[in-house]
């Protein structure tokens, strides 16, 4: 039996209650299991499709073993000081089951002897809980998916149901590894095998970071100018001051992120952004952009 955050065993009927009132739209079918966990070549283990998983499928919705502080990391290092940490990851597992004492030992550890057990498995496998979130989560299932810089999964926090849900963002085939990306953003190569290295400790060989000299070339480039627009388009003053410019920026955007074949929650942002901000004449008036026939159907 799962305990609560604050230690106590829910009642039986309390559970059952809770399941039903959980079930929604991003709640992963209980008895359905969409993935396994099993060997990865090179990886140690991750997880598997035991099915074809059609794009936007809730995999898995999944509770926070435990929540600790999570200091403003400037990249995606998981940060906190080292007394404080230790003893807030110390006492929550001393409230955890026995079994989940053991799956948290058994975790992987990026940081080897440089910090104690306890915090290297944390420090590897806590997960942010939502973007710029003061608190990051420990889960037990979500922490086994590995990494890839161009993904098929999503992970993201929701405040509704708290919980972490993973979400496919491309058509997932059977026995096909299920991945999500360890980093925000779209860094170039160089950044991303750096950050990869200094938080979780490999060096990535993922699709992306394989491609030949030639075709990574055009892909950072590519990844540089997405981050770049990404920033100009959140820009809230710039939309309303020229509102043209941002629509074209936006119409550049969404091409590039289609050549680099991503598809993340970077492209609802962007919607969202342009549906809530641009000025209503802009949107009658502008040219009848294929973004805009999608974006602004009134
Ligand atoms: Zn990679």
């Amino acid at each position: 039996m799962k305990r609560g955050l604050d230690g106590t065993e829910p009642k039986e009927d309390e559970l059952s209650e809770g399941r039903e009132k959980d079930r929604g739209a991003d709640q992963a079918p209980e008895n359905d299991q969409l993935y396994a966990i099993k060997p990865i070549h090179e990886k140690g283990q991750g997880w598997v499709a035991t099915s074809k998983i059609s794009k936007g499928t809730c995999i898995l919705a999944e509770t926070p073993v435990f929540k600790v502080p999570r200091f403003a990391p400037p990249q995606n290092n998981f940060m906190l000081p080292s007394i404080t940490s230790m003893s807030i990851i110390i006492k929550e597992l001393k409230n955890l089951e026995k079994d989940q004492q053991r799956a948290f030992f058994a975790q992987h550890n990026a940081h080897g002897s440089r910090h104690s057990p306890f915090l290297g498995i944390a420090k590897t496998n806590v997960l942010p809980l939502g973007p710029k979130a003061p608190e990051g989560g420990l889960f037990l299932e979500a922490s086994r998916i590995n990494h890839a810089c161009n993904p098929n999964s999503q992970n993201t926090w929701n405040d509704n149901l708290d919980k972490l849900t993973i979400h496919s963002i491309k058509d997932i085939e059977e026995s096909e590894e299920i991945t999500i990306s360890y980093l925000d953003g779209s860094e170039s190569y160089k950044v991303r095998q750096q950050s990869l290295k200094t938080s979780f400790g490999f060096d990535c060989t993922c699709e992306l970071c394989s491609l030949p000299p030639t075709l990574r070339r055009e892909s950072d480039r590519r990844l540089d100018e997405i981050t770049r627009l990404d920033e100009l388009i959140g820009d809230g003053v710039r939309i309303i001051l020229t509102p043209l410019a941002c629509v074209r920026d936006a119409y550049t955007l969404l091409q590039l992120l289609k050549e680099e074949r991503i598809d993340d929650a970077r492209i609802a942002r962007l919607y969202s952004c342009l549906q809530n901000r641009l000025p209503l004449v802009a949107r009658r008036e502008i040219f009848p952009a294929p973004l805009l026939a999608v974006a602004l159907p009134n």
